[in-house]
């Protein structure tokens, strides 16, 4: 069946096309981002498999007209990848924060709308550009079952001990303040993806997933079930990233508030956009560019380097501790794919309890690989993240349901 991926930002609408025609046997047909809607100069790069890219420029005024257009260019005659919009069998829609309301993906209905809107209020800038995607999609592809898939999803399954913050209970109440963690779908799917690699049944093993990119968490998995993650309310807490600041005192909060007279909101600028990498190097929060700066001997380069490792071995110590011992470690996402020597320095830390990486193994990998040496007393993985497969295996298990 062919489903139909959609990442709706506020001004872009990021789509995949996939042939599913099981959970391990799909090809994508095309993939394309149209950026900067409502601006004059609306961008469309459309990447078809098998033919040359093309990138077309011209005003889209919402998202409605949007979707028309990334319908428009799957089906053109030249660039297209499919004779008609009826060959879209479902369409899988990634949302940001589904909070408590929803412990997996679900297919859309007005019940589930309304839930997506009142969830707008945690995640300001993604649920309502969401919402848009789908009412979009709607009016353009009417009869095709949506399903939404939710960043959150995964770590419902959290104990109380752990989704909970001690603050006065009665913010838990009034306003929904606990721990909800991100990047479900990933962790979702390295966990399921690094289980099969490794040889381990999913259901009966304790696996720790670190997703290191310009956002990261590390989640603890249990029997295929999410029981503890770093990020929390919202996808600051835990652990440093490119620009967001992770774990912090929070008195420094109005500490610094009152010292340079801020806003609520110039503050929450800073913890987001102008902390972690950037705020610390004070050059770029691009890992990239950090390791070059490190290697050409900026002390401050180093330290963003150095913290990361720490940050991660902290987390995965405490989740090991928590799974009570652990059978496979996974490192995904931009950072932990790409940079050998973080999930080495990272896994150095665990020597004292016979984890260990195989140095040639790690420098060599790619794509979905084993990277612990032979005697490890426990496995460990470098798997590359697939959210919208993850979102079309979704979409695709609940339609053929129906
Ligand atoms: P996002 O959270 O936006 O999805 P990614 O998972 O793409 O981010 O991760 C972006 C980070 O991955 C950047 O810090 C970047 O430096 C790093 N990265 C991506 N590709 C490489 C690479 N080939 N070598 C080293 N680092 C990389």
């Amino acid at each position: 069946m062919k489903i139909l991926v959609i990442n709706c930002g506020s001004s872009s609408i990021k789509y995949q096309l996939l042939d599913m025609r099981s959970e391990e046997d799909y090809s994508l047909l095309a993939k394309g981002n149209l950026e900067k809607i409502a601006l004059p100069d609306s961008k469309i790069t459309h990447k078809p498999t098998g033919k040359e890219p093309v990138v077309k420029v011209g005003p889209v005024p919402d998202h409605t007209e949007g979707m028309k257009i990334v319908l428009a260019v799957l089906t053109d005659p030249e660039c297209g990848v499919i004779g008609s919009f009826s060959e879209i069998d479902a369409v899988g829609h990634r949302i940001v924060q589904g909070a408590d309301f929803f412990q997996g993906s679900v297919i859309v209905d007005e019940d589930v709308m309304e839930k997506i809107q009142i969830c707008c209020d945690f995640a300001p800038l993604h649920n309502p550009a969401h919402i848009l995607g789908i009412r979009a999609m709607q009016a353009v592809l009417k009869d095709v079952p949506q399903v939404v898939v939710f960043d959150t999803a995964f770590h419902q399954t959290m104990a109380p001990k752990n989704y909970m913050y001690a603050l006065p209970y009665e913010y838990y109440e009034k306003y929904r303040v606990r721990r909800y963690g991100a990047h479900g779908t990933s962790h979702k799917y390295v966990s399921m993806r690094g289980a099969k690699v490794a040889g381990l049944d999913l259901e009966n093993s304790r696996i720790i997933t670190c997703h290191i990119g310009n956002g990261s968490s590390v989640t603890a998995i249990k029997n295929g079930k999410c029981i503890d993650t770093s990020m929390g309310f919202t996808p600051l807490e835990g652990m440093i990233m490119g620009t967001r600041c992770g774990i912090i005192d929070a008195n420094i909060v109005p500490y610094i508030m009152k010292k340079e007279n801020l806003t609520p909101d110039q503050m929450t600028d800073i913890l987001n956009k102008k902390s972690g990498f950037i705020g610390l190097c004070g050059k770029s929060s691009d890992m990239r560019d950090v390791v070059g700066y490190s290697e050409q001997g900026d002390e401050r380069a180093q330290l963003v380097r150095d913290k990361t490792v720490l940050d991660i071995m902290k987390l995965v110590a405490a989740y090991i501790a928590e799974l009570g011992g652990v059978d496979l470690i996974v490192f995904t996402a931009g950072i932990a794919e790409n940079n050998p020597w973080l999930r080495e320095d990272v896994i150095k830390n665990f020597a004292f309890m016979g984890i260990e990486v195989d140095h040639d193994k790690n420098e060599a990998a790619k794509g979905e690989c084993i990277i612990s040496s032979e005697r490890s007393s426990a496995l460990v993985a470098s798997i590359p993240t697939d959210e919208e497969l993850m979102i079309a295996i979704d979409t695709m298990r609940l339609t053929q349901k129906q």
